[in-house]
């Protein structure tokens, strides 16, 4: 399937109920010959209005953390594993994660990487591909928060440079 005609069916989707208090889908960002890819939960409300991943504080954070290790955003992909604002940042359910998880498969298959960062225990959901490394580590706002989440982000970050 093609980029535009994937973008297009999650703009347009309301297979399950996250649609609904949301302005817009947030079907992820990237060239679609990104060595890596990089998955979060769910766009917030900065997110959500923009119509962009990882574009409030969480993704000012990675995009440092990237930079530290001479990775630049625009050469990584970037999603998360509902495309769809939950409230509050909630935890999506596992029948909206079920509902989405499809688009994220069609996008690694699309894209191809060598390595998927999943970004959380949610992200960690993510289904399997042989031939890419899976490296799970944590959210990048937990990773503001806690110094050894923080370490842990930036070490698994820091392994990530050697792909690129
Ligand atoms: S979160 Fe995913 S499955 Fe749910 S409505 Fe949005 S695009 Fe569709």
């Amino acid at each position: 399937m093609a980029v535009s005609s994937l973008n297009e069916r999650i703009i347009q989707c309301k297979k399950c109920r996250l649609w609904q208090d949301s302005k817009q889908a947030v079907p992820g960002e990237g060239p679609l010959n990104a060595k890596v890819i990089l998955i979060g939960q769910n766009p917030g409300a900065e997110e959500d209005k923009v119509g962009r991943p990882f574009v409030g504080r969480a993704g000012k954070f990675l995009n440092k953390v990237l930079a530290a290790n001479g990775i630049n955003r625009e050469e990584v992909f970037v999603t998360n594993i509902v495309k769809h604002l939950t409230l509050q940042n909630r935890v999506p359910l596992p029948d909206e994660i079920a509902a989405c998880v499809p688009y994220l498969c069609a996008q690694i298959d699309l894209i191809k990487p060598k390595v998927v960062v999943l970004m959380g225990k949610i992200a960690w959901q993510t289904p399997r591909r042989d031939d890419i490394l899976f490296i799970e580590t944590v959210h990048p706002s937990a990773a503001m928060r806690f110094t050894k989440m923080r370490q842990r982000f930036e070490e698994d970050f820091a392994s990530l440079a050697k792909f690129l």
